[in-house]
Formats: C-alpha cells, structure tokens, sequence
C-alpha cells in the first residue's frame, strides 16, 4: 500500500515480521488476558511516538484513550528515562514527553462518540502521530443490555475509527482485554470468526466475547492482530493477524524499562 511508514516498537523480532513496526495508516489490535502488558505495551509506542526524530521517535503528539484510567505519565516516564537516559536527564523534558500526550476519559460510550469528532480535528492540526484505544471492549462492556444496538454495537464507531486512520495516516492502536488462559490452552482463542455461515479467519482465531461485545464487524476492520499471552511463566507476543506476516511469536518481559524482548 502507498500508505507507508511504521511505528517501530523497538522489539527487534516484532519489528522485522511486520516490515518496521505497527503500520500507518490502518487499525493495529493488541488483544490479551488482565495484567499481560497491554497498557504497558501502549505506554512504550505512545512513549516512541513523541520522542524526537533524532532518536528514532515520530517527534509528534499522542491521543491516548484511556478508558479504564489505566495511563500513568509517571510509569510513560520512568519508562522513557530508564530506555531513554541521554534525553530524559534534560531538564523539562520529561515533562515536555509527558505534555505530548493527550489523555481522554470518556466516561461513557456517548462521551467518547462526542470526543471522535474533537479527535477528527485534532488529527487534522495537531501533528498527532499516534492514536491510542484502552480499550475498545472497556467502551461496551456496560452498555450492551439488550435491543437493537446487540449485533454491531460500534459498527458506527468502527468504521468512523478506521477512516481516521486512513485519512490521517497514523498508527491507530486499540487494545481488547481477552478472559485469563488458565486451563485449557485450546479454549481461549478457539473460537473462529464466523460471517454468513462462512469462517473468515481460520488462523486467526478470535474470542467468542469479543465477537459478542463488538461484533463480526471488528474482526474485519483489524489490520493486524497482536495476541499477547503467558505460557509457562514466560510472556509471549504473538502476530495473529497480518497481511504480511505469519503468525510468529516472540517472547517478551516487562521491567522498569518496560516492554523488551
Ligand atoms: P488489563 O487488561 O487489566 O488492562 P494489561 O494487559 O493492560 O491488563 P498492563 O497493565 O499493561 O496489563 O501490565 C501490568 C503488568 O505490567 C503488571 O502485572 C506488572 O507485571 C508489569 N509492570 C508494570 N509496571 C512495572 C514495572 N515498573 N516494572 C516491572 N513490571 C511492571
Ligand atoms: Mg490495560
């Protein structure tokens, strides 16, 4: 695609299957059970996304979407200053790193379709190179009660999402919280995504809540899909989805510096 330009995650085997990093220009979704670095994941490309060019960042600004008031500037910048040390020992500069992030709470699924169309401009003037969804499922979970909105609750949302990537050409990352793998390693992401009776990612396989919670619809508008899992104690990040990828997995840990392989 003429979309070009990546988002290197500085995680050597994850950078080189996807061609550079989390692609520009269409939908990247980071799915996994509670507590396996998702956030933290979020926090080290928001991090990269606004440090300087010099330093191989995008030297632009963030919207971070924090749904579950997850996001700590404190923990963005003991990140930043622990990878980082030749920049963040600089006076002011954490706290410049940390004024590059735009931080939205949307408190409720209407709040956060009013804050889409501030986004919108604010793609359009701001130099915002990276735009963060924690998470998508987070936006739904309390709202899906019953009645006409059951089968594609974001549908609007969705397609709105991907177009803003399109059109502003930035990396546009959501996360989605999968249920804990503990038994059965077949079970959590065994479910196959079906549409109209036909199974479109055999792969690629999808949890059945979050086909519930966001509908068939999601499944599809996801470029790539980065499963993160835990096995045996040892954390894993795995390409699950991908145009050009197979799908590879790559061990990785979480330490002050956050997210390394
Ligand atoms: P949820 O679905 O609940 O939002 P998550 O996938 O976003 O979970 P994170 O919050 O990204 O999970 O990861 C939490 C984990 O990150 C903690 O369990 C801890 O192991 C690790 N972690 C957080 N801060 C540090 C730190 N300073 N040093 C080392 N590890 C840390
Ligand atoms: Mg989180």
């Amino acid at each position: 695609e003429q979309l070009g330009g990546h988002l290197s995650t500085r995680l050597k085997g994850l950078d080189a299957a996807l061609c550079g990093g989390i692609p520009f220009g269409v939908l990247t979704e980071v799915v996994g059970p509670a507590g396996i670095g998702k956030t933290q994941f979020c926090l080290k490309l928001s991090l990269l996304a606004s440090l300087p060019a010099h330093y191989g960042g995008l030297d632009g600004r963030v919207i971070y979407i924090d749904v579950e008031s997850k996001f700590s500037s404190r923990r963005m910048i003991e990140i930043g200053a622990r990878s980082f040390p030749e920049i963040f020992h600089l006076k002011g500069m954490a706290q410049e790193m940390a004024g590059r992030i735009l931080v939205l709470r949307p408190t409720s699924l209407s709040e956060f379709t009013e804050s889409l169309q501030q986004i919108k401009v604010s793609l359009l003037q701001d130099q915002v190179k990276l735009l963060v969804i924690d998470s998508m499922v987070a936006l739904v979970s309390g709202e899906h009660e019953q009645g006409a909105h059951r089968q594609h609750p974001l549908g609007w949302h969705i397609s709105f999402i991907k177009s803003l990537a399109e059109f502003s050409r930035i990396p546009v990352v959501v996360t989605n919280q999968v249920r804990s793998q503990n038994r059965d390693e077949s079970c959590p992401y065994s479910f196959q995504v079906q549409d109209k009776g036909k199974t479109i990612e055999d792969s690629t396989r999808y949890d059945s809540h979050l086909v519930a919670a966001l509908g068939i619809h999601w499944a599809h508008a996801v470029t790539i899909r980065l499963v993160l899992e835990a096995k045996s104690g040892q954390r894993f990040i795995k390409v699950a989805k991908s145009p050009i990828s197979p799908p590879l997995a790559f061990p990785f840990n979480i330490t002050s510096s956050g997210i390394s392989l």
